[in-house]
């Protein structure tokens, strides 16, 4: 198998700085203690027992999926269960498998009690899917050879092994695929400022930046409540301050969070731009997903898995049967407040929500 499809955690310190600086600054960054890893209670609380009960059971934990928006720290939950296991794990993702073959080479190249994380799980293809059924349920790869009349199948015992898996987008994973992680399927929440105000203190530290406690909430309001982005306002901070010879107080994180376009409530100008064309360029009415996409010529996905639960969360955009529509604090926040008392006017077919 081609080392591109799967990978081991451990990377060597030349394989880490040749990464983009994003996926440098994650590695560099990510908790590798309970402890340092801030928030989802629940998870982690629910998480624990499950590793606690296999262990004194003599078994290995059971196949468990993590959902979120992106940055929230379902990979760094994988890295954790693995630590805590003190197993290996191996890294792929859904689009990294393309065939069947693809999977019965990861699969079969893991080691008894392995964990193997597949990110993206929703991107896997059916064929791949339903190799993985009897994997995950029974340890086993079926495999089926030849064509026609004269093709069987012939099953082979798997290492057992945890499958953690992670998702954007958890309505497009199957429901049979869903329900066979019996270990749970676990929801990530948006962070507080609060916690993201001490994910940052954390990161400061490991970064050896001195941070004022003014600075520091600055950072953490205009996060998206989201640890990575938390982390690269961080690092863009440090830049600015260091190029500029200034401290880092709240000054200086305004005049850099600024100057990347990022405003008091954390949005960036794609997210204005999205509100904007709700608002002007349709008037407030609500507007389908395809229509929005076309018009702002980016990606649905992007759209449904990084914009839109964002805004939502800030109470700026609401989902309806209809479709899109900025709220009265969209309007507001945006300098739109004049708009808001206007009627849509009815040739356009939609009616203001907002009245
Ligand atoms: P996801 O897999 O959900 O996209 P990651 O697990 O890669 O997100 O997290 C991105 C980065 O954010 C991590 O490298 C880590 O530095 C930071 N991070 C995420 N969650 C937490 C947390 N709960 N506490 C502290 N840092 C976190």
């Amino acid at each position: 198998m081609s080392s591109k499809k799967v990978k081991n955690s451990d990377k060597s310190t030349a394989e880490k700085t040749t990464n983009n600086g994003d996926s440098f600054l994650d590695q560099t960054l990510r908790p590798t203690k309970w402890e340092e890893y801030i928030g989802q209670k629940h998870i982690k609380d629910n998480v624990k027992i499950l590793l606690r009960a296999a262990e004194e059971r003599g078994h290995i934990p059971e196949h468990i999926l993590f959902y979120g928006p992106p940055g929230l720290g379902k990979t760094t939950l994988a890295h954790l269960i693995a630590k805590e296991t003190g197993k290996q794990i191996k890294i792929t993702s859904g689009p990294a498998i393309e065939k069947v073959g693809d999977l019965a080479s990861v699969l079969t190249n893991l080691s008894p009690g392995d964990i193997l994380f597949i990110d993206e799980i929703h991107r896997l293809n059916k064929m791949v899917e339903e190799i993985l059924y009897p994997a995950m349920e029974s340890g086993v790869l079926d495999i089926i050879i030849g064509k026609g009349p004269s093709a069987r199948t012939i099953q082979l015992d798997l290492p057992p092994f945890t499958l953690i898996a992670a998702t954007t987008r958890v309505a497009l994973v199957s429901s049979p695929l869903r329900s066979r992680f019996s270990g749970g399927v676990f929801r990530l929440e948006f962070y507080s400022n609060e916690e993201i105000a001490e994910i940052v203190k954390r990161s400061s530290k490991l970064l050896k930046v001195k941070l004022e406690n003014e600075a520091l909430k600055e950072i953490a309001q205009r996060s998206r409540f989201t640890p990575r982005t938390a982390n690269y306002f961080l690092k863009r901070c440090r830049d600015y301050a260091q190029v500029h010879k200034k401290t880092l107080d709240q000054e200086t994180v305004k005049g850099a969070l600024d100057m990347l376009s990022v405003d008091g409530m954390g949005l960036n100008s794609g997210d204005r731009r999205f509100l904007e064309t709700l608002i002007e360029k349709f008037n407030g009415r609500a507007v389908g997903l395809k229509t929005i996409s076309a018009a702002l010529s980016e990606e649905e996905t992007t759209i449904e898995e990084v914009v839109e639960p964002y805004l939502i969360q800030l109470g700026l955009l609401e989902r309806t049967a209809r479709g899109r529509v900025a709220t009265k604090k969209a309007y507001e926040h945006l300098g739109f407040s004049d708009k808001i008392k206007k009627p849509a006017s009815s040739s356009q077919g939609g009616q203001n929500n907002l009245l």
